[in-house]
């Protein structure tokens, strides 16, 4: 078991890939780091992708359950273009992506599940004020799914439930020790994920940035909070984003 975990914690150092925001900042180095190795050691328990988009299917009954999904709607023929053009630059092919959109005039959200299937709230539709702001939106969520975040939750529990062993214990740890705050790395890798999805498609990822200026309204800082958060604040999102464009992608 020693040995094992040493051989984590060095896999860990060394396949680190920065998906925080600042590098500079000590919580997110914190759980940048912890987050390469909880993969390493999820990813020993591959799922393959046609049990992933079962698990997603009967996930998604659930969804059904707790939100109304419009059967009709008169931009559902244009989400769906969005969403066709997006997936063609995704890694993961085998991955069939569909979009449901939830009644909801109130809230602007979109989240995805394991296996492809992504929700967007009809007040998100109605907020935006472009196609491209759509299309960032959205290339988050198909992120979320190609980078396997959803994917991996699922492995981790069910590491939990074989496992009554070292193995086991590991993944009870982790489980303690990395829940909520280390969605924010997940975030922030979306994020950046999201704006390479669009740009490939021929959108301007830049247009996203209203979404966060938005959300940054009725949220102030604070260092305490920072450690529970499950999503970083907007701000830190809208700065990353616009780092990552400008540097990175040169838009
Ligand atoms: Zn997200």
């Amino acid at each position: 078991m020693k040995r094992f975990l040493e051989l984590l914690f060095l896999l860990a150092i060394s396949t680190a890939v920065l998906a925080q925001c600042n590098p500079e900042d000590e919580v997110e180095s914190w759980y940048q780091w912890a987050k390469e190795w909880e993969n390493y050691a999820i990813d020993q328990f591959p799922i393959g992708e046609e049990d992933e988009m079962k698990i997603g299917d009967s996930l998604h009954v659930k969804m059904q359950t707790e939100n109304v999904l419009l059967k009709k709607h008169p931009k559902k023929a244009y989400i769906n273009k969005i969403v066709q053009k997006l997936a063609k630059g995704v890694n993961r092919k085998g991955i069939r992506y569909r979009i449901h959109i939830i009644d909801d005039d109130k809230n602007l959200n979109a989240f995805s599940i394991a296996g492809g299937h992504l929700y967007i709230t009809s007040k998100m539709i109605s907020w935006a004020k472009s196609e491209d702001e759509l299309a960032f939106i959205i290339g988050h969520e198909i992120a979320h799914v190609d980078n396997r975040h959803g994917i991996r939750k699922i492995q981790k529990l069910i590491i939990g439930e074989t496992f009554g062993g070292d193995y086991g214990l590991l993944a009870a740890n982790a489980e303690l020790l990395l829940s909520a705050p280390f969605g924010q790395i997940d975030e922030y890798d979306a994020d950046r994920s999201g704006a390479v999805l669009a740009t490939k498609a021929g959108y301007n990822p830049r247009k996203g940035l209203r979404f966060f200026e938005e959300l940054s309204k009725n949220e102030s800082y604070d260092y305490y909070e920072k450690l529970i958060r499950t999503h970083p604040y907007s701000q830190e999102r809208h700065n990353c984003l616009h780092d990552f464009m400008t540097n990175e992608l040169g838009k």
